[in-house]
This record gives structure tokens, sequence and C-alpha cells, in this order.
């Protein structure tokens, strides 16, 4: 396995050397395994249009076979080659958003092998802001199917010490860049009778999506608990997701010391409590010697967003008995932390 360090190197720079990035596109396009940065998360990469590279990424994460997988491209020639059809509104969507934390759904052509769809007559596609992606994919020549670095079921991978020892030995190719910009999953839109709908609620809001087109819709299942033989537009929504091996309880009440109080009274039915908290917070639970994990600034959602998967993760390393976890306002970048908060509490969920 070859590991490329890019931490601290500006690749802008004119005496960056391209070796390496060239070295991973060149695995990438001989069907191997490359774990690489993006603004959103990190991404578990083969070629996407070679149907024996795209099966190792299920394997290497345990994925179930119907969950499709997001083609990341680096210009619009490579769209052209994997997408028809393109309307209007979806034109206006790609322009405004693109590059960065944004997938679309598209008509794919043939060219987009059945396993990187599951089978479905769409394929959903990406071009990627962060510099180190977008170099990888036009070495590799070809777009990268990538889903989010993580075995699954866990938090998705946001810097390589918290995914190395799940994944190390399952790639050919690690590429360090750091911690990840946005910290969770691209919005997933798909447009429906001409209205954006969202799949999946990300960086992109849909104020942001609203302000383009006009209008949105957010699909009524990214709150709500699936059952597997449910059909909903995008499969990934039915499986458990994020989750820590602990019982975790979400808690949301836009008055803190309500929001507080009741995780307080909680935390006293158990052993060993742990407490996803933000910083305006936690001394409240530390005062009482409650073990505690700092999430962030309560009106910072980016601060929280790029913490909450590694707080997931660490979890894990404590071992607790109960985790309740502070939410925050359903609104804006707010919509997406809830929506992996709830998945990881598995639907356990108090709001107040
Ligand atoms: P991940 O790869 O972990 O970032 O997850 C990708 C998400 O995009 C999953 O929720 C998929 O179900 C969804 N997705 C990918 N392709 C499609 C598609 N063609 N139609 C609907 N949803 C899709
Ligand atoms: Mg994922």
């Amino acid at each position: 396995m070859k590991y490329i360090d890019l931490k601290n190197i500006d690749i802008n720079e004119e005496n960056f050397n391209n070796q390496d990035l060239e070295f991973a596109g060149n695995i990438i396009r001989s069907g191997g395994l490359v774990l690489f940065p993006t603004e959103t998360v990190y991404g578990l990469g083969a070629n996407g249009l070679d149907a024996s590279a795209v099966k190792k990424i299920y394997l290497a994460k345990g994925r179930s076979s119907d969950n499709p997988l997001i083609l990341h491209v680096s210009d619009m020639d490579m769209l052209d080659k994997i997408a028809t059809n393109i309307s209007n509104i979806e034109h206006k969507l790609i322009d405004a958003f693109w590059p960065g934390p944004f997938t679309i759904i598209l008509n794919r052509t043939l060219v987009v092998p059945d396993i990187v769809t599951a089978g479905l007559d769409t394929v959903g596609i990406r071009m990627p802001s962060n510099k180190i992606a977008n170099k990888l994919i036009s070495y590799a020549g070809v777009p990268i199917a990538a889903p989010s670095a993580n075995v699954s079921g866990k938090p998705s991978g946001t810097n390589i010490d918290d995914i190395f020892s799940e994944l190390s030995d399952k790639v050919d190719c690690i590429i360090d860049g750091g911690s990840s910009e946005v910290g969770l999953e691209s919005t997933v839109v798909r447009v429906v009778d001409n209205i954006p709908t969202i799949l999946r609620p990300g960086k992109i809001t849909p104020e942001d999506i609203r302000r383009v087109i006009g209008c949105v819709k957010i699909d009524e299942h990214i709150f709500s608990k699936i059952s597997s033989d449910e059909k909903v537009l995008s499969p990934g929504m039915k499986y458990r997701h994020y989750a820590p091996n602990s019982k975790c309880v979400l808690v949301y009440s836009e008055n803190s010391s309500l929001l507080v109080n009741k995780i307080l009274e909680l935390s006293n039915k158990y052993s060993n409590p742990l407490i996803l908290a933000t910083t305006e917070n936690i001394s409240s639970y530390t005062n009482k010697n409650l073990l505690t994990i700092n999430i962030g600034h309560k009106d910072n959602l980016d601060e929280i967003a790029q913490n909450i998967f590694t707080a997931l993760r660490q979890v894990d390393k404590l071992n607790p008995d109960i985790v309740f976890i502070e939410g925050v306002k359903q609104e804006g970048l707010g919509l997406a932390i809830m929506n992996r908060l709830i998945r990881a509490c598995e639907y356990n969920y108090i709001s107040l």
C-alpha cells in the first residue's frame, strides 16, 4: 500500500510535484482502490467505468449491493460521457454548485456499469472542489466511483487517523489531505417534475437551491425510519448509519437550560453516561463529573459539521453505557447535521 502525505502541502504551488497523484491516478485507472480526500468526507475510490474495480469498493466496505455509488468527475467532458438528457434546471444546478459538495441524480449513459447504479437507470454525479480530488480524477482520466470512506454503518471518515485501521489493509493507496473542510457528505438532489428534491441534506442547503431555481422540496424520508422493503428515491436512506456501538439518544430544545436539565436528569439513571455537548453547555456536565465530548459552538454549524463524525468515532473508544447528544436547530446546515445524528441515534430522538 502506498501512502501519500499531502497534509501540509499546497498543491497549487508551482513547485508541487505531481508524480504522486499521477501514480495514484494510474492505480485507479488500472483497477485499484484509492482512499482520497474531498471537501465533504474522504472517499474510497475506484475506476467508475470498471465493474470489477467497483465491486472491490462494495467488498471493502461491506456495502449492500442495492445502495448505488456516486461518480466523481473533474470536468464537464467527463459528465457528458456518463449522463444524458440533462434538463435546463439540472444544468442550472450544476452551474451554481459545481465544483462543490453537491451531487445530482441524472439519467445515465450505457458506459456506466450496472454495479455503480445498483441497476437504476440514473446515476449520482458530483464534481468535488477539493484540489487533490480534482487532480486525482483528471490523472485517472475516468470518473471515480466513491462512497464515503468507512465500513458500512460506521461514521464517515473525515481524517486518515479515524479510518486507517478500518481500511488501510483493503486499499492500494492512501492520500492524506488533512481534515475534511465540510465534514458531512454531499447534498444529494434529484429533479422530480421540475422541482429539485433533496434526498440527502448537506452543506448546500434548501435555501441555497431555492435562491437558484425558485423552488425546492425536501424528501419526507430524511428524518423518518424506512422499512427495508419500502421504495425510496435514494436507496441509502434505508440503512443503519453512522452509529457508534453504544446506544445513543438525541435531545434538542431551543431553550438551552431545558436541554441541559433534561440530559442531566436522563444521565442520572446510568452509571457511565457520555454527553456530546456544545461548547456553551459543556461545563454544566463536567461540573457534575460527567464524561463529555465537545462538538463545537452552538451557533457555529460549520464547526459542528466538521467535528461530528470524529466525535461519534470517539464514542466507541470510551465505551459508555449510554450517549446523549445535544441536537441543533433543523435549519440550513443544521438539517444535514440532524439528519446524520438521528440515524446515529437510530431514531431515539427527544424534542422538547
Ligand atoms: P455515500 O456513497 O456513502 O456518500 O452515499 C451515496 C448516497 O447517494 C447514498 O445515499 C445513495 O443511495 C445515493 N445515491 C447514489 N446514486 C443514486 C441514484 N442513482 N439514485 C438515488 N440515490 C443515489
Ligand atoms: Mg456513506
